[in-house]
């Protein structure tokens, strides 16, 4: 058995446009996979899909809002439509804002907890058909630190991300059945837009992250290729429900 082959499988990855998402992309489409990049802007998916064609390996692309459930369930129909099956999705969109507890509106609330939780809730439910039809499947959700942290200015974020690794546990235990394993990395400090505002706006913030990470170093989209490609290769199949930090120990530095 070839144990991190994906050839022939077909990988959705949302938010796969940019940040963490186009770096687990990569890994995938490296590992044999044709990937379905899927975000809402379309010229940043086709630039993903043009990088991951540059390095050789297969992808297209989708306008996805995944809060929308015609836009998700088109995304699942045009993926089957032009490649023929779906085996793993990854639900890895997601956005922060930055606020107090106290300071948050309803609608920033809605807004955060929509695209991470309940996005990742539609797709993975709506991935759940074409899986067992293929005879199994891999779901990878994107956690965070703040799946086990609470910092105060993450109060929708943090509550979506604990959300997202109790949410895949139970679909997790109801889908063992169909041979569908679901799992999350919990990224630490990464590089990518997200991080990139935060660090404006917070002073002294890169210095403390590099202080509090013994790795010494912030994380690059790069570093989710390995372990997105071990969660969705048959290198897995008995693993399943768990939480996986890639954070260059920052979780471990009590
Ligand atoms: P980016 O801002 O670079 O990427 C976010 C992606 O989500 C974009 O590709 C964006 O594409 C997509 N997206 C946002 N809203 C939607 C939506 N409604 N429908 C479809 N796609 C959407 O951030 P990161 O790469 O940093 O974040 C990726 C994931 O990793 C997120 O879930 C984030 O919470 C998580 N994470 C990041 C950490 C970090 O340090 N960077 C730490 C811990 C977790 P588009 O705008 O085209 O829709």
């Amino acid at each position: 058995m070839k144990l991190f082959d994906l050839s022939g499988r077909v990988a959705i990855v949302t938010g796969g446009n940019g940040g963490i998402g186009l770096g687990m992309a990569e890994g995938l489409a490296a590992a044999g996979a044709t990937v379905v990049v899927a975000g809402r802007q379309k010229d940043k998916n086709a630039a993903a899909v043009a990088k991951i064609e540059k390095l050789g390996g297969k992808a297209s692309a989708v306008e996805v809002d995944v809060t929308n459930e015609k836009s998700v369930d088109a995304m699942f129909a045009a993926a089957a439509k032009q490649h023929g099956r779906v085996d793993i999705l990854v639900n890895n969109a997601g956005i922060n804002i930055r606020k107090q507890p106290e300071d948050y509106t309803l609608d920033e609330w809605r807004q955060v907890i929509d695209i991470n939780l309940t996005g990742a809730f539609l797709c993975s439910q709506r991935a759940h058909p074409y899986m067992k039809k293929a005879g199994g499947g891999k779901i990878i959700n994107i956690g965070s630190m703040m799946s086990i942290f609470g910092a105060s200015f993450t109060t929708p974020y943090a509550s979506s991300k604990g959300g997202i690794v109790q949410m895949g546990r139970a679909f997790a235990n109801a889908w063992a059945k169909d041979n569908i394993q679901i799992n999350a990395i919990l990224p630490g400090w990464i590089d990518t837009d997200l991080t990139r505002n935060a660090r404006a706006q917070v002073q002294g913030l890169h210095e403390r992250v590099l202080a509090r990470t013994p790795a010494a170093r912030w994380g690059n989209p790069e570093d989710f290729a390995g372990i997105a490609v071990f969660l969705a290769s048959p290198a897995s199949d008995f693993v399943t429900g768990t939480a996986i930090p890639v954070d260059g120990g920052y979780s471990v530095n009590g």
